[in-house]
């Protein structure tokens, strides 16, 4: 049955944990290119947090969630190849909520084998650590790599698919309890930075005799900027794609001279702005996962009446892996 209202968790104002609020509003109601998916769970990620807290530019009042996993229980007129009943998972906006018009381009039918569960945790940060490694910065056999929040969502998947595409992975962490989970998902090396980025530099110059490496993943931002840098070959890349830990400061760059290092903000969307470009990326996911080469760890799945709980615990730095809100 398809309900005339849903339940969402509402933002009605920029600030901390507790202007996630429970409300009830009219369902949203496709466009012909659109399905209507009722939301078994929906995924929790960092974005979520810029959003809420009015670090990135998103108005207020809003609902938070970019993804999601259930089942298609409304089809527009235009779309094709999705049925009513379909088991999928999605990227799209507002997800902390029963209900989410989904366009098909960012729409994949779920194989039988894989839960919702896991659905609603593979799409997000599958695509966009997939997307890194190939787009932001193509991983060669031998490379060595710089991984930050090793243990994190993203970061579990890029110490993984690290490993599997040869690279030494070069984790940072910030507890043990995470060091050795990121060591068990493919980072040769972890380096705890409890008292700062140097041990990171320190242990680059060492394990590559002083020539740094050959790509950072930074999706720390302030913290790391200055230390992802210096750790960075001649030659090298640095790849950001977010600031956990605050805006990264305006950069002279003629900096950049010193190793002639290319740097890149990367973003999941523009790696997915077509069916083909979604397709490839989502299919190439969904095989990782099939041949175990990728697994998706699961910290927790919070019921949504905890959600305020949920963004304590990830910007609190408690979590590893994928927050997943059960909507019902
Ligand atoms: P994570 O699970 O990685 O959580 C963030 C982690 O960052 C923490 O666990 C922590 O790990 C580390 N961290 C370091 N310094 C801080 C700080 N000062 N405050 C909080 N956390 C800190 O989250 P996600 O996997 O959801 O996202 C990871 C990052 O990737 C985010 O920055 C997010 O915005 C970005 N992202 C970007 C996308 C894009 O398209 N550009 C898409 C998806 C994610 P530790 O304690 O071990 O240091």
């Amino acid at each position: 049955m398809v309900n005339s209202t849903a339940r969402v968790i509402r933002v009605a104002e920029h600030g901390d944990v507790s202007v996630l609020q429970p409300t009830t509003i009219p369902r949203p109601i496709p466009r012909p290119t659109e399905v209507l998916v009722k939301i078994a769970y929906a995924g929790v990620n960092y974005i979520d947090i810029y959003e809420r807290s009015g670090n990135y530019p998103t108005p207020a009042p809003l609902i938070p969630g970019r993804e999601g996993s259930g089942e298609v229980v409304e089809v527009g007129s235009e779309v094709q190849g999705f049925k009513i009943g379909d088991r999928v998972a999605f990227m799209s906006q507002n997800t902390y909520s029963d209900y989410a018009v989904v366009d098909t381009l960012h729409l994949v039918k779920l194989p039988d084998n894989v839960s919702l569960e896991t659905g609603a945790a593979l799409v997000l940060q599958g695509l966009t650590a997939v997307g890194l490694v190939r787009k932001g910065y193509t991983i060669q056999k031998g490379d060595w790599i710089v991984v930050h929040a090793a243990a994190g969502g993203v970061g579990l998947l890029l110490s993984q698919l690290g490993r599997l595409l040869g690279a030494h992975v070069i984790g940072t962490v910030s507890t043990e309890e995470k060091a050795a989970l990121a060591h068990a998902n493919g980072a040769e090396h972890v380096v705890l930075i409890n008292n700062g980025y140097e041990a990171l530099e320190k242990k680059v110059r060492e394990l590559t005799n002083g020539e740094g490496v050959h790509a950072v993943f930074d999706s720390v931002g302030q913290a790391t900027f200055e230390s992802s840098l210096n750790v960075v070959r001649r030659l090298g890349t640095l790849v950001l794609f977010g600031s956990a830990s605050g805006a990264i400061p305006p950069l002279n760059l003629v900096r950049l001279a010193g190793k002639n290092v290319k740097v890149t903000w990367a973003t999941v969307y523009n790696y997915i702005t077509t069916h083909e470009e979604f397709n490839e990326l989502i299919g190439d996911t969904l095989e990782y996962l099939e041949k175990g080469q990728l697994k998706f760890a699961i910290h927790k799945v919070y019921p949504v009446e905890d959600v305020q709980q949920a963004h304590l615990d990830l910007e609190g730095r408690k979590t590893t892996g994928k927050l997943l809100l059960k909507i019902q």
